[in-house]
C-alpha cells in the first residue's frame, strides 16, 4: 500500500489527506479501538456515514459496563445489569466485532494486533480506550489497595466491591472519599457518589458520616451541590477543600487511612477516586503525551502526534470539553464523520460539539448544566454564552423533574449507542 509522506501528512491540509490510490481500489479499513461511548458511537456512526466503509470494532469484553447510573448501583438502588449493554445492534448494521483486546499497534505498518493474535490493518484507527488508573500517582494506591479501597471509577466489580463494604458498614461508620486534581474521568459526578452515599447513610444508616478530602477548592456545579447538601445532608456530608486541607497526599490500604498535610483521616469505608491517565494502548502507540492524555487536533480527533490515529473519549485531550460520556458519544459522531469525509478525499467540516451532565444530589433531586464547543487554535474551547445550569433557586418540583430528566438521558443516550 503507498502511504503518505508522514511529514506532509502532519502538516495537515485536503490535498494531504487525499486518499491513496491503493485505498481508493477496495473498501477503506477503519478500526476502532474500545467499545465504551466512544467508540460504540465512532463505529456505529461510520457506517451510517458510508456504508461500504469496512469498520472493525475491537472490544476487550463482550458487554460493556457503563459508569453513568453507577453511583446508584453502589447505593443499592439499581442492579449492575441495568448498565450493562452488547454489541449486537452494532453488528446488526454492518460493524465486524472483535472480541478480544488489543494489545500492541504499529503506526508505521497500520496494524493492530490483538491477545487472540490476530493483526488487524488499517487505513485509519481509531482509540477509544477511555482511562487508566495512574497507580502510585497517589502515593500508597495501586492495584492492591485498589482491593481494600476502591476507586469504583471504572465500572463493574470495584462498583460492586464499594457497595458490599458499604452494606456491611456498621451504623455510626465513616465514608471517606478523596477527590483529585483534574482533568480526570466526570469530575462532578465524585460529588454525586458523596450525595448518593450520603442519602444512603442517612436514610439507612444514620448515625453515619461521609467526608470528602478534595485537592481542588472549586468544582463545577459547586453552589447547586452544596445549597443540596446543606438541605439535605447538614449532618451526613462534609467537604474539606484543598485550602481546608483536603489535599490527600498518600493512602494506606492496611489502616485504611488517608494522609493529607495536616492529618491522617481513617475511613471504615475509603472511596479514593486517584489521578487517572488515558487507557494503557494509548501510551503504548505513542499518542498520549508527558501530561498523560492524547492531543489531538479539534475537527477530526486526529493524534496531534502519530497520523491516521484518531482519538475520542476520555483519552483525548481536547481543551475546555470534560471527560464525559455525552462528550465521547458527540465526539464519536464527528470524528466519524470527519473520516469517512477525509477517506473520500473532502475536508471534514468544522464541528459544534454539545456537553450535558446531569447529576443526582438525590434520587428526586437532579441538578445539570450544558455547554457547546467550537474549535478554536488547535483546541475546544467553550461557545461564549451558550453554557446554562440548573438555577441555584430552583424549587423541589424542578429538581424531582431534573431527576426523571437524568433517567431518560441514561435511556436515550445508551439507546442511540447500543440499542
Ligand atoms: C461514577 C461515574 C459516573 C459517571 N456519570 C456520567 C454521567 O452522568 N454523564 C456522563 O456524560 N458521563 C458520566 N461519566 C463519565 C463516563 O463514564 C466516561 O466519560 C465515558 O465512559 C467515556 O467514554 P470512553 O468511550 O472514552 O471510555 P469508556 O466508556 O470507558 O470505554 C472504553 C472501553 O474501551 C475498553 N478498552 C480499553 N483498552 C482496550 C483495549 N486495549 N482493547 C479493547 N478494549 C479496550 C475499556 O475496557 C472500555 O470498555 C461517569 C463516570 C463515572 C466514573
Amino acid at each position: 500500500m503507498t502511504r503518505p509522506n508522514r511529514r506532509r501528512f502532519l502538516a495537515g491540509g485536503a490535498a494531504a489527506l487525499l486518499p491513496a490510490p491503493a485505498i481508493a481500489q477496495r473498501a477503506a479499513k477503519v478500526v476502532v479501538i474500545g467499545g465504551g461511548f466512544g467508540g460504540a458511537t465512532v463505529a456505529r456512526f461510520l457506517k451510517r456515514a458510508d456504508a461500504k466503509l469496512d469498520v472493525t470494532l475491537i472490544v476487550d469484553s463482550a458487554t460493556f459496563t457503563a459508569c453513568p447510573f453507577s453511583n446508584y448501583v453502589i447505593i443499592g438502588l439499581r442492579e449492575m445489569q441495568a448498565q450493562q449493554f452488547g454489541y449486537d445492534k452494532l453488528t446488526a448494521e454492518g460493524v465486524t466485532l472483535a472480541v478480544s483486546a488489543a494489545r500492541g499497534l504499529d503506526a508505521g505498518k497500520r496494524t493492530v494486533a490483538l491477545a487472540n493474535d490476530t493483526t488487524l490493518a488499517y487505513d485509519r484507527l481509531v482509540l477509544a480506550p477511555g482511562i487508566d488508573i495512574d497507580w502510585n500517582a497517589l502515593k500508597g494506591y495501586d492495584a492492591d489497595a485498589a482491593e481494600i479501597m476502591p476507586h469504583a471509577w471504572k465500572a463493574g466489580a470495584q462498583t460492586l466491591l464499594l457497595r458490599r463494604q458499604l452494606d456491611a458498614m456498621e451504623d455510626g461508620g465513616k465514608v471517606v472519599i478523596s477527590s483529585p486534581a483534574t482533568p480526570v474521568r466526570c469530575p462532578t459526578q465524585i460529588y454525586e457518589r458523596a450525595s448518593l452515599i450520603a442519602y444512603y447513610l442517612k436514610t439507612r444508616k444514620p448515625k453515619s458520616k461521609l467526608i470528602i478530602l478534595d485537592a481542588k477548592d472549586t468544582f463545577s456545579q459547586q453552589r447547586n451541590f452544596q445549597n443540596g447538601w446543606k438541605e439535605l445532608y447538614p449532618d451526613h456530608l462534609e467537604w474539606v477543600s484543598l485550602s481546608q486541607g483536603g489535599g490527600v497526599s498518600a493512602v494506606n490500604a492496611a489502616t485504611k487511612t488517608f494522609v493529607t498535610d495536616f492529618d491522617n483521616f481513617s475511613a471504615d469505608v475509603a472511596n479514593p477516586i486517584p489521578p487517572q491517565k488515558a487507557g494503557a494502548i494509548a501510551q503504548s502507540a505513542g499518542v498520549a503525551d508527558r501530561t498523560g492524555w492524547c492531543p489531538v487536533e479539534p475537527i477530526s480527533f486526529e493524534s496531534q502526534l502519530v497520523p491516521s490515529i484518531h482519538v475520542i473519549g476520555d483519552a483525548a485531550m481536547t481543551g475546555a470539553m470534560p471527560k464525559a460520556a455525552f462528550a465521547a458519544n458527540a465526539q464519536g459522531k464527528v470524528c466519524a464523520a470527519a473520516i469517512a469525509a477525509l477517506l473520500r478525499g473532502a475536508k471534514p467540516a468544522e464541528p459544534r460539539l454539545i456537553n450535558t451532565c446531569y447529576s443526582l444530589v438525590a434520587p428526586d433531586y437532579g441538578i445539570s448544566f450544558a455547554e457547546v464547543f467550537k474549535p478554536a487554535n488547535g483546541m475546544l474551547v467553550d461557545v461564549e454564552g451558550a453554557a446554562g445550569s440548573s438555577a441555584t433557586n430552583a424549587p423541589a418540583e424542578v429538581r424531582a423533574r431534573e431527576a426523571r430528566y437524568a433517567e431518560g438521558w441514561f435511556k436515550a443516550i445508551t439507546a442511540e449507542v447500543f440499542g
